[in-house]
């Protein structure tokens, strides 16, 4: 920690210098800390950042995932910040909710608390300081400082998504804070591809010293991850491993598309693709809650978007269907988002003609049952679709 009570005032650490910090630590001066009144002992090394902590492992909310990282960040994002508004204090505990934010500020339109977390907590955890802050009134920013492990693909596990966040700009994207570099790396447009893997447009990168709050993206071009060719090899490859690593017997799924005499391999290339930008709240992949809305739908004779959303919502409740935790973001409309997304893009590959508020089926369902059928229906489907991709 970086604040501690000293002669009953708040004093933190970053404000002096190491020759400073020893010279009063030789005088004897005692803090103690502001939040369970323990007696600290001021850590100064040559290269780490001048720190406080308490004499025993205390269980003070101050003391949980303090670690050197955490401590450069709050340092760090705390100089940027308090560069930019005149009332910013550091691990500043807010009494109605017993909690401490590592970084608070007060504008004179908003109050706002920074949430650094470096190490992994449950959601609930986020979910709950979330609403503590909304109820007082202050709009927490949670930041990310966790590794992300990024090739082709990034990769993120359940706590890491809990971060992802959504602007009309970028899509919906995640932002990580890197103290060792100084930087923010902002990764947009984010397209899943399985539960934990997604494109990204390449990271936009933003120096600590250009961070606003709220934070401002810089006006940069960013390409579009998705093309058709990297959509369909995922596609593929995510059926040919649930084939592979699933028992047909066991796999809700599978039995659902063999009973209904459906062939899993050659299901039409309209189930399973992207709903761009908000199918990314549904964790399973897009041929199988789009192969839900065919059955229990779409292969009937009353499409509308009401009827979509009461399918989803009936497969989110049996457990079929499963909804990513992403606490950051609002959840209303987002079924129906997702169910009109989908309508839209079916009336515009031609599958379906919209008749005042209801669809129509422009052929029959049928499922292609052997690989020259298959290979027909891709043959006719690709360039209606290509036409489509122009417009993302
Ligand atoms: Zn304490």
């Amino acid at each position: 920690m970086l604040t501690a009570l000293f002669n009953q005032q708040l004093f933190t650490t970053i404000h002096y210098s190491r020759e400073e910090l020893r010279g009063l630590r030789r005088r004897g001066a005692s803090f103690v800390c502001p939040h369970c009144s323990s007696v600290l002992t001021m850590k100064i090394g040559s290269r780490n950042i001048p720190h406080f902590a308490h004499m025993s492992q205390a269980d003070c909310e101050l003391v949980k995932g303090e670690t050197l990282h955490h401590l450069l960040s709050k340092q760090l994002l705390y100089d940027r910040v308090s560069s930019l508004h005149a009332r910013v204090s550091l691990e500043h505990y807010i009494r109605e909710l017993k909690q401490v934010a590592d970084i608070y500020v007060k504008t004179d339109t908003a109050e706002i608390a920074i949430e650094i977390q470096c190490s992994t907590i449950p959601i609930s955890e986020i979910v709950r300081r979330t609403h503590g802050y909304h109820r007082q009134g202050i709009t927490p920013f949670w930041i990310l400082t966790q590794p992300l492990k990024s090739k082709k693909l990034l990769s993120l596990t359940t706590f890491q998504q809990a971060f992802i966040r959504y602007s009309p700009h970028l899509d919906y994207f995640l932002l990580q804070f890197l103290p060792d570099r100084s930087i923010f790396q902002l990764y947009s447009h984010l397209l899943p591809v399985s539960g934990t893997a997604f494109m990204s447009a390449a990271p936009i990168i933003i120096p600590v010293s250009e961070f606003t709050l709220p934070p401002s993206i810089p006006d940069v071009s960013v390409l579009h991850p998705y093309s058709l060719s990297h959509w369909y090899d995922y596609r593929t490859k995510s059926i040919y491993n649930r084939i592979h690593y699933n028992n047909a017997r066991t796999d809700v799924f599978l039995r659902e598309v063999y009973g209904e005499g459906d062939t899993f391999l050659y299901l039409p290339l309209y189930i399973g693709i992207p709903v761009i930008p908000h199918g990314i709240h549904i964790r399973n992949h897009e041929v199988e809650w789009q192969y839900y809305v065919w059955k229990d739908c779409l292969k009937g004779d009353s499409i509308s978007e009401e009827s979509v959303c009461r399918v989803l919502d009936r497969r989110i409740a049996k457990g079929h269907i499963e909804l990513r935790s992403l606490p950051l973001l609002k959840r209303d409309e987002v079924i129906k988002r997702i169910a009109s997304g989908y309508l839209r893009l079916l009336e515009q590959v031609q599958v379906l003609s919209k008749i005042n508020d209801t669809y129509q089926l422009t052929e029959p369902w049928s499922c292609p049952d052997h690989f020259s059928a298959f290979e027909k229906h891709k043959h006719d489907f690709f360039p209606k679709w290509k036409h489509i991709l122009k417009k993302l």
